[in-house]
């Protein structure tokens, strides 16, 4: 914690990065920092970099910033495991850069790492950092509000088994700090028509395989059909979250002819290792992936199937 913030005292530019198809966490993360920084080191230049989750889109939309401010700047990646995951890739062209992050760690980029396995969100570890420094720091609403989403949406809403009793002081802090459960709460749970109609084809169309992997194929005409963004699509993973003998769970959206992408869940079984033979990793309990084609399709499913085989005989 005191390196990440002798980092940020020695620059004057400041570029926060996230990752791809960035989650409530990843933007939680990048605007909370942003705001912590902004209202603490007034004098200084930060921008946010990346792209824009339409979901989290009340707590900022970054943009692709321009690549003239990298030279004399430090870059901040948040919430992003691998350096080809970020976002905004041009961190190597800033004078350093350095991650704070949540996830297993598969690659160690950047000139500092600050990797915490145990937070269940990154916006825990970026609300720490305010905790750490909270003789002299200020935490602005807008930076409180922006981790609490983070929080929120990376816990399932408290419901993971990685939540903590620090993750609930991180919350108090915030919640001292002026976030409005009401108001957030409402901006997350607010859904389309064109969404409820998906997560009515979803509940209808899901499959079991044997043993109990339950999942549902996406194709690109079916997210067509529905009007719905390919992010909106893929948060219907959650629709089969809780049928009772699936352990296990997944969506799988073809966002191109060549990448069909994997949503994988668990309440049992470590399924990152699963993910990670399919170009993907994350959590043991949730995990991306991708197959190159539908072909691919019926050996992960069986793969899959044999993890939630296993798990069952074992407990
Ligand atoms: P997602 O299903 O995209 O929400 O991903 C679940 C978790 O796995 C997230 O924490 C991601 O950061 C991580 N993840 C997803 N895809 C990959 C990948 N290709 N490589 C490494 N981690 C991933």
């Amino acid at each position: 914690m005191k390196k990440i913030r002798e980092y940020i005292e020695k620059y004057n530019r400041i570029i926060i990065h996230g990752h791809i198809r960035p989650d409530g966490d990843c933007i939680g993360s990048q605007y909370g920092l942003y705001y912590l920084i902004k209202e603490n080191y007034p004098e200084k230049e930060v921008y946010v970099t990346g792209t824009v989750s339409e979901y989290v889109s009340f707590v900022g939309r970054p943009e692709l910033v321009d690549e003239s401010l990298f030279e004399g700047a430090l870059s901040i990646c948040v919430d992003c495991a691998t350096q080809e995951r970020l976002s905004d890739l041009r961190c190597t062209l800033s004078d350093e850069f350095i991650k704070i992050d949540h996830h297993i760690p598969v690659d160690n980029y950047g000139n500092y790492q600050y990797v915490d396995v145990t937070a269940p969100a990154c916006a825990q570890i970026i609300t720490e950092l305010y905790l750490d420094n909270k003789d002299d720091w200020k935490l602005p609403k807008e930076a409180a509000e922006a981790l609490y989403v983070g929080i929120l949406t990376d816990t399932g809403r408290y419901k993971f088994d990685s939540v903590n009793a620090r993750t609930f002081m991180a919350a108090a802090t915030l919640v001292d700090a002026g976030v409005k459960l009401g108001e957030i709460d409402n901006q997350l749970s607010i859904e389309t028509l064109q969404t409820l109609k998906l997560k009515g084809y979803v509940l209808s169309n899901f499959k079991i395989s044997e043993n109990g992997f339950a999942y549902v194929t996406l194709t690109r005409e079916e997210i067509e059909s529905f009007g719905v963004s390919d992010e909106d699509a893929a948060a219907q993973v959650s629709t089969i979250s809780c049928i009772e003998g699936c352990p296990v769970w997944a969506i799988m959206l073809e966002y191109s002819k060549e990448e069909i992408r994997i949503r994988l869940r668990s309440r049992g079984p470590v399924i990152n290792q699963l993910a990670e033979e399919y170009n993907g990793g994350g959590h043991a309990k949730a995990s991306g992936a991708s197959l190159p084609s539908w072909d691919q399709l019926d050996e992960f499913v069986a793969k899959a199937d044999a993890i939630v085989k296993k798990y069952k005989e074992e407990i």
